[in-house]
């Protein structure tokens, strides 16, 4: 019997998903076993014209990892649309926005600017940008468009099933290919693992006291943490009551406060706004100058609090530019 046809493809994104599926180990080969991998150019040679040439709905599944900010991307994304059954956003990046963004709180004219002129290491005396369409003697060189947005791939072609994390972990991946595979899947638009805040599996919740209030914030930078106490009590800004759960607390369990990068649950619009409003309420103080002062204790917010959630978020992007 023909194996399914499976695609991964890789937008707007760091790589470490694509490691992710490598950090499969020995469940690569189940999963090489199973499937007819067609399209994977980080890892092997295939062209956009064969992709092309398939009948539409070729794929049993597309994996498709990283956020939309070039018009290649969103063609790409588009096109396997077409042909897959089924499209997985894959990570953060896909899910979310992630990491790239976070360049939303910028306009193009500003990014390339930052990039291409007033970065210390860019020579640049003319002010060169790169350009779609470049005469060249030996032809036409093309680029595709930068996006002045970047957008989550749901905001950008329909999405049948997300898998959260940076990089989702292993065991989910397993989890959603053998669901795949079996057909044993949950309603369209599902987000593949559990629906309940970190804080519910966290071990450190035991330690919370029964009021939570703190009187500082503390950078994870400035103390050694308790690995034993749940760091908001403590002061130190942890995601965990405004995201899903599911990742087997990979940050908590290396000492480190979660980040946020498996989103909200289904019933939080806004992780950011979650999260401040969680924190607001336990900030165990008066005085509004000293309120203040702890305020500014927060050096990025939008970088802390939106981190791969901003495309996603009800702000979505940095407004008049
Ligand atoms: S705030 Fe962080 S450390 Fe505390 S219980 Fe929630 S996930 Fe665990
Ligand atoms: S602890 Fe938070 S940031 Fe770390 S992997 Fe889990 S969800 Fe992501």
């Amino acid at each position: 019997m023909a194996k399914p046809l499976v695609a991964f493809y890789w937008c707007a994104s760091c790589g470490g998903c694509e490691e992710a599926v490598i950090d499969l180990a020995e469940d690569i080969l189940k999963v090489v076993d199973a499937v007819d991998i067609r399209l994977w150019p980080v890892a092997m040679d295939f062209k956009r014209k064969d992709v092309e040439a398939m009948p539409d709905k070729s794929f049993a599944v597309s994996f498709i990892n990283g956020a939309i900010r070039t018009s290649e991307q969103e063609h790409m994304a588009k096109l396997l649309r077409q042909k897959s059954q089924l499209v997985v956003a894959f990570g953060a990046c896909a899910h979310l926005g992630g990491i790239p963004g976070l360049a939303n709180v910028a306009n193009r004219k500003e990014i390339f600017e930052t990039a291409y002129k007033l970065s210390p290491s860019t020579p640049n005396p003319k002010g060169i940008y790169p350009q779609t369409e470049t005469k060249t003697e030996f032809g036409t060189l093309t680029l595709p468009e930068f996006y002045d947005t970047v957008k989550s791939l749901g905001q950008t072609i329909d999405v049948d099933y997300y898998l959260p994390g940076c990089a989702p972990p292993p065991d989910l991946i397993m989890k959603a290919v053998t669901a795949i595979l079996e057909g044993n899947l949950p309603e369209k638009g599902a987000v593949l693992t559990v629906d309940k805040a970190l804080c519910e599996t966290c071990e450190r919740n035991k330690s919370k006291p029964d009021k939570l209030a703190i009187k500082d914030i503390k950078r994870i930078s400035e103390v050694i943490a308790d690995p034993e106490k749940c760091f908001l009590a403590e002061g130190i800004i942890c995601l965990g009551p405004a995201t899903r759960g599911g990742c087997g607390e990979r940050c908590i369990n290396a000492n480190i406060p979660c980040r946020g990068c498996f989103g909200p649950t289904k019933e939080v619009k806004d992780m950011g706004a979650k999260f401040l409003s969680s924190l607001a309420s336990i900030i165990d103080i008066d005085d509004e100058k000293e309120i203040e002062k702890i305020a500014e204790k927060v050096i990025d917010p939008i970088g802390l609090f939106y981190m791969y959630s901003l495309p996603t978020s009800i702000l979505r992007r940095k407004q008049g530019v």
